[in-house]
């Protein structure tokens, strides 16, 4: 950042968190960036919103402004997007989120992102069974209050599907075949891709363990989903006003609803 007059609110140790895997390459283009935006507006210091700008830029690829979304469009991706991050939210361990925004990038409509709280490289089960529920936030999200799915969620799915079955075929997570690791990954130098190297019918039984835990982990955001509901109309009401929301806006959004306790919570009903 020499030569780049930063804020004082900028916090290196704060950035530093949120570029984890960042190359200096990938540093020196969110700077730059962020430089642009600060001239653009002919501003002498470069912000924490510049700053982030770049980091989305580098992570996602340029803003289209030039891309046509319809209203039904931001919609579908306001509603998509607050079930991701209620359902981070919502999660004992999931690392906060960061940034819920429906303005386009690359291929998607919108993106919620979270904040690692530490650098560790390893994921327990525990964690990998959070990020199948936060990754199918979004499409239980549509289900629920949509009445309807969208294509939107199928990189959702498939990093979901990937993840529950390398859970089970790779680091012997599943009961049905205990610490069996029916794949084995190639070169990891090449292409890392596993294989599943098994009879015919532990394979299905793969397959039935994939589609179980991930059926597990629909119930459960479901259920997640289902219980924070306010919070997340608030939320996608609130993306499709400003299509943008941060990590502290949602936190308070969160205060906010917690200090006015729920009717329901004061006047027990009985059903
Ligand atoms: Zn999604």
């Amino acid at each position: 950042s020499r030569n780049k007059p930063l804020a004082d609110e900028v916090d290196p140790k704060v950035l530093a968190r949120r570029t984890p895997g960042f190359t200096p390459a990938d540093i020196e283009n969110m700077l730059n960036e962020a430089a642009l935006l600060a001239a653009r507006d002919k501003r002498v210091k470069i912000t924490m919103i510049d700053i982030q700008e770049g980091i989305n830029k580098v992570l996602m690829g340029p803003k289209k402004k030039s891309r046509l979304v319809t209203e039904d469009d931001k919609k579908i991706t306001a509603i998509h997007e607050a079930g991701h991050a209620v359902a981070m939210y919502s999660l004992p361990t999931h690392d906060p989120v960061r940034h819920i925004t429906i303005i386009p990038r690359g291929q998607s409509l919108g993106s919620t992102w979270s904040l690692p709280r530490d650098d560790s490289f390893n994921m327990t089960r525990n964690q990998m069974y959070e990020e199948i529920v936060s990754l199918l936030g979004g499409r239980v999200a549509e289900a629920l209050f949509l009445g309807d799915i969208s294509t939107g969620a199928s990189n959702d799915i498939q990093r979901a599907t990937s993840l529950a079955r390398n859970m089970v075929t790779l680091y012997g997570m599943s009961e049905a075949l205990g610490l069996m690791a029916p794949a084995t990954v190639g070169n990891q130098y090449l292409d890392g891709q596993s294989y599943l190297d098994c009879s015919q019918e532990t394979s299905a039984l793969v397959d039935r363990e994939v589609q179980k835990l991930l059926n597990t982990c629909y119930n459960e955001t479901k259920t997640l989903l289902t219980d924070n509901r306010e919070l997340l109309d608030e939320i996608s009401a609130h993306l499709l006003t400003k299509e943008t929301i941060t990590g502290d806006e949602l936190m308070a959004f969160v205060n906010a609803s917690k200090a006015q306790p729920a009717a329901e919570e004061t006047t027990p009903t009985e059903e």
